[in-house]
């Protein structure tokens, strides 16, 4: 970090992260007329979204979507953003049979949506998914710390509530995949029930989760970062300024409270907290390169990069314990890209599930108008996902290995020729500094009836907003749009609308 002092611009908010959060909150305020700089680590915007490129053996590059890139019907902020920013979005290719299979080994094809297991498993699904729907519309996304039953489903891990609830272990894995390594990407053991339906309130339904056709229905064409590439583009049309390549090192945030001193603790702190939450106030922002003084901030980063931030005075002692339950899963998106489109030739959809497997889910992820291209791409290219216990297995094999052991097991769906990509990549946003996992964080078990509450409630000037701290669209792109939304109206409701301003 250089030792001079940068220049200090002033700003009405600074938004401390660039992606899909930070840049709607940045947006909205941009809107309403307010002077906003919003500060991103990356040397790129769109944080957790991000397009790439994998090249062939030939030199030929083939576009990827590293990171989130899925759209379902009820994330309709994201949608009506799309729409506003006139992106398109084209739906995943579905026709044909899917993959299923069962912990034997056994290959089975089928169609709909009725896994080709034994009436008894299908029965033990289908009560454990009416009972996980039931809980999703008690405990709601709102506020499901405060559920009637929110301490007794966050006190049990969500392992041990489904072996609580069914004795069939094909059924569990089965609907284990839906939450856990599908989604929070922890071991199922690692968080509590209540985070598991918070996870499904979140989508609307459990039934959501479980239908692919629902959850993952369309893509953005030219990639899910074109939404915040276009919003960052919106932002400096609107005189904002984007500033990036600048991690956050300081927010000097709030006077010290003189009433904390004592004998033994000499320095005065804020360790009580502090009586004016989310009110406009003053706010130094120090990171490499930038100084920015605002009268709030959004702070848009995933909360477990909070504490790679230093706040000045340090933040009150519910907030220091509250962030260290939070933490990010882990997951590998495997992205294999193929001369042909070879299962769609064989009948296939290229949909595959295996509960419990090394690739648990695989899909078609063929590109759609990727880099200015008409239609669809020539080339095929097949999506997966290795997760949790497994991922961290494949991270410590060596490259050759690992890749041979992750196309084998999707062979193992879509057949032989899985083995032949002509350019294959793993998503790897674990070893990313400012991401650190992948999708994204959850708390600990007992964590979210304890400290969720705090999550979206203001310190002092500074406004959060992120999926991960999302009810509707949790963990998804339409969550962080919603947050962003959600923190940006909080501050104008605290600042005035630049024309309230100029009426004063
Ligand atoms: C592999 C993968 C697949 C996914 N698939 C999907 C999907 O299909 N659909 C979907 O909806 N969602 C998906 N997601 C989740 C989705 O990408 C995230 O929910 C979304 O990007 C969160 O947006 P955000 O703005 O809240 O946080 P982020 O996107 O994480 O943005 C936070 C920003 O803050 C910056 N930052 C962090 N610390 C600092 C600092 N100290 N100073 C300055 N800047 C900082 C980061 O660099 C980053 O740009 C996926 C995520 C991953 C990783």
């Amino acid at each position: 970090m250089s030792t001079a002092t940068p220049p200090t611009t002033e700003s009405d908010v600074v938004v401390i992260g660039a992606g899909p959060a930070g840049l709607t909150a940045a947006y909205t305020l941009a809107k309403a007329g307010k002077k906003v700089t919003v500060i991103e680590a990356r040397d790129r915007v769109g944080g957790r979204t991000w397009n790439g490129h994998i090249l062939d053996a030939e030199g030929g590059k083939h576009f990827i979507e590293i990171g989130g890139q899925w759209i379902s019907p009820d994330q309709t902020r994201l949608m009506a953003l799309t729409e506003e920013l006139d992106l398109e979005t084209f739906p995943r290719y579905r026709e044909g049979n899917s993959i299923y299979v069962s912990p034997d080994g056994t290959r089975h094809t089928y169609t709909g949506d009725r896994l080709p297991v034994t009436d008894h498993t299908l029965a033990e699904m289908e009560k454990l998914i009416g009972i996980m729907d039931e809980l999703a519309a008690e405990v709601g996304a709102e506020t499901p710390w405060a559920a009637a039953k929110a301490e007794e489903l966050d006190t049990i891990a969500f392992r041990t509530w489904l072996h609580q609830h069914s004795d069939d272990q094909e059924a569990i894995d089965n609907v284990s995949i839906y939450v856990a390594s599908g989604m929070l990407t922890k071991p199922s053991y690692a968080f509590s029930t209540l985070q598991a339906v918070l996870m499904a309130a979140s989508a609307g339904s459990f039934s959501n989760l479980v239908d692919e056709d629902f959850i993952l229905d369309r893509r953005v064409v030219g990639g899910m970062q074109h939404v915040s590439v276009t919003l960052a583009e919106k932002i400096r049309e609107l005189g904002g300024k984007i500033i990036l390549d600048s991690p956050v090192r300081q927010i000097d945030w709030h006077e010290a409270d003189a009433t904390t001193v004592d004998e033994i603790n000499t320095v005065a702190d804020v360790r009580n907290g502090v009586a004016d939450n989310g009110a406009a106030g003053s706010v130094t922002v120090h990171a490499e390169g930038a100084t920015i003084h605002a009268k709030n901030a959004v702070l848009a980063v995933p909360p477990n990069l909070y504490n790679r931030i230093s706040f000045v005075p340090p933040m009150p002692r519910d907030q220091h314990v509250a962030h260290q339950h939070i933490s990010m899963g882990l997951v590998i998106k495997v992205h294999a890209v193929y001369e042909t489109r070879f299962w769609r030739e064989d009948g296939l959809s290229g949909t595959a599930f295996g509960g419990g497997r090394l690739v648990q889910e695989i899909y078609d992820n063929t590109n759609y108008g990727a880099d200015g291209t008409e239609g669809e791409d020539a080339y095929g290219t097949l999506v997966g996902f290795v997760s949790d216990l497994y991922a961290e297995e494949m991270w410590a094999l060596p490259e050759a290995e690992r890749k041979e052991r992750i196309l084998s097991a999707m062979a193992d769906y879509l057949g032989p020729k899985t083995m032949e990509p002509v350019a294959f990549y793993l998503s790897d946003m674990a070893a990313e500094e400012w991401t650190r996992g992948a999708y994204a964080t959850s708390y600990d078990l007992g964590g979210l009836h304890r400290w969720g509450h705090l999550q979206n409630q203001p310190t002092g000037p500074i406004h959060y907003a992120c999926s991960d701290i999302a009810a509707e669209g949790y963990q998804h792109v339409d969550g962080a749009v919603r947050q962003g939304e959600a923190a940006a109206l909080a501050i104008l409701e605290v600042q005035g609308t630049a024309r309230e301003e100029q009426d004063a």
